[in-house]
């Protein structure tokens, strides 16, 4: 019953059935795990008269008496809306930015909720920038005593009549006439004994129609679990899998790794002492290793990727560094280059867009197995790009690629070993949740003698605060950077973009250099 189409599902048919398993509700299943994304609970719907200017999360219900923008054309525009609820009572509903959709989607008469927090407003109330949903139904129906589920959806949903009501009345359809069919429970019992979870098919039920808001948030808790506990097994089973993948036995004499850990002006610390034996352990076990290197910006993850990729050479394979821009990948290189070139070995930069002839040299050396170490973009996971015998591949900023890119590198060649690497912190549990198929490394310190990192943040009203900060730090001889969100102006974002604020600095930093990347 769970993988039926929905064609024959009462109140569905053909033409919405289509239009669903475009949007990825194929089967009854999908269409029970089709959630709402709010409920109305009519014991928490506030009338006007009880508000309070700083009542926080309050849920009201009326209907719309007019909606426009107010304000001077140079000044500051906003968008007022007049909402009257069942009692007459009356709340301006406001928005000073982005209210675009709210002009689209609403219109005067329509009856609608609205959840956000209260403040004074002239002599009345009002609610900035509220959360809202169209209300289909006559008023009755919220009165009828029930929690009231509401279902996400577009314009084009509603177009074809899928409004939460339809929601209700087909999955309330769907339930009583089949819900027996389906299984009452679908983890093993043991789990749903300890972890006192109410049982599955209950849980579907009291997601669409709870009875009170306790049973609603047991059946969360419940599907929350289920998905945490569902993605565990996946990534459990990926790790598994791969733990058996043979790969390539890196022991060797470690000549190349000896002499670069020597040239180094410095001592490893003991973080990066401990990842490199991490490593060497996995890569001599004769399966595929795949870690994940984390430590903070400036803990020297560089040294170890460059050790690990010697591990490679030292063994008679080759590796590959990845980095996700080409600015990211060229300073690798470069450091690569410098440092290994005395040592003789061969380090090659690819990126997209290099000419045809170079590109084609470049090649043919990785294939030849000239090329012992390649350093570039995504460009290295290329169909074209073939390995005489790949045996590492490091990624630096892993949280820049996807599970899919992973995958692709995973596959080239003879299944190489694969070091990920991060600056990102991620607290353990969550580690556990997206990369549970890795194993982890951390470089808990910085190098000796290191200045603390500090981090501040600046609101706007203080940007002038920043610059003249900066402009000191520069004119003692120092550089600066600035990072912006996006690179041009959009219509579509009100987000800050680079090319914008490289013309707002040049004119700010007239007498130093500025330049744009
Ligand atoms: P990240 O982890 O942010 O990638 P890098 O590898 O770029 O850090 O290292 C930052 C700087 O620290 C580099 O200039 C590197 O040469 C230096 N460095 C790395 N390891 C040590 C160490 N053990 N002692 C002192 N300096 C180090
Ligand atoms: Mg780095």
């Amino acid at each position: 019953m769970l993988t039926d189409e929905l064609t024959y599902v009462k109140g569905v048919g053909p033409r919405r059935a289509a239009f669903l398993k475009d949007h990825g509700i194929a089967t009854c299943r999908d269409l029970l795990y089709h959630f709402p994304r709010r409920y109305l609970d009519r014991t928490t719907i506030k009338r006007v008269w009880d508000l309070r200017p700083d009542d926080a999360e309050v849920t009201i219900v009326g209907k719309l008496l007019a909606i426009g923008e107010v304000g001077s054309r140079r000044g500051r525009r906003r968008l007022e809306a007049l909402l009257v609820d069942e009692r007459g009572g009356r709340i301006t509903l406001v928005w000073f930015n982005n209210y675009g959709w709210v002009q689209t989607h609403f219109r005067v008469g329509e009856r609608l909720a609205a959840w956000g927090k209260v403040q004074r407003f002239r002599s009345g109330l009002s609610m900035p920038h509220p959360e809202m949903d169209k209300l289909d139904e006559a008023a009755p129906a919220l009165s009828t005593g029930r929690i009231t589920a509401l279902y996400p959806g577009s314009a084009l949903f509603r177009r074809l009549g899928l409004t939460s009501k339809t929601f209700r009345r087909i999955l309330h359809n769907l339930i009583r006439t089949r819900g027996m069919e389906m299984p009452e429970e679908i983890l093993p019992p043991w789990i749903i004994k300890r972890h006192a979870l109410t049982n599955w098919r209950t849980s579907l039920r009291a997601m669409h129609f709870p009875r009170t808001t306790q049973e609603l948030h047991r059946a969360i808790h419940r599907l929350k679990f289920e998905e945490l506990f569902l993605l565990q097994l996946l990534l459990l089973d990926a790790r598994r899998r791969r733990s058996r993948q043979v790969a390539a036995d890196l022991t060797s004499n470690e000549d190349l790794v000896r002499g670069y850990i020597e040239s180094l002006p410095f001592q490893l610390t003991n973080g990066q002492k401990r990842a490199l034996q991490d490593i060497r352990r996995d890569t001599r076990s004769g399966f595929q290793m795949s870690r994940m290197l984390q430590g903070d910006v400036g803990s020297g993850k560089t040294v170890v990727a460059v050790t690990a990729l010697l591990l490679a050479v030292d063994a008679g394979y080759q590796g590959a560094l990845m980095a996700p821009t080409e600015v990211l990948a060229e300073q690798h290189y470069r450091t690569l280059e410098s440092q290994l070139d005395p040592m003789k070995v061969r380090v090659t930069y690819l990126v997209g867009g290099q000419r045809k002839k170079e590109r084609e040299r470049i090649l043919a050396d990785i294939e030849g197995g000239l090329t012992n170490i390649v350093v570039g973009t995504h460009a290295i996971f290329q169909e074209k790009v073939r390995f005489r015998n790949l045996a590492l591949a490091v990624i630096d900023e892993q949280h820049r690629f996807g599970v899919k890119q992973r995958a692709m590198l995973q596959r080239k060649g003879n299944h190489p070993h694969v070091l990920l690497m991060t600056a990102t912190p991620i607290p353990r549990s969550l580690a556990l949740t997206i990369y549970g198929d890795l194993d982890m490394s951390l470089i808990k310190e910085l190098p000796a003698g290191r200045k603390p990192i500090k981090t501040r943040l600046f609101g706007e009203k203080r940007r002038p605060e920043m610059l003249r900060h900066m402009h000191r730090e520069v004119a003692s001889g120092r550089q600066a950077y600035i990072i912006y969100p996006q690179v041009e102006e959009s219509e579509n974002s009100d987000l800050k973009d680079a090319e914008s604020g490289f013309k707002a600095l040049k004119k700010a930093f007239g007498d130093f250099q500025v330049d744009l990347v």
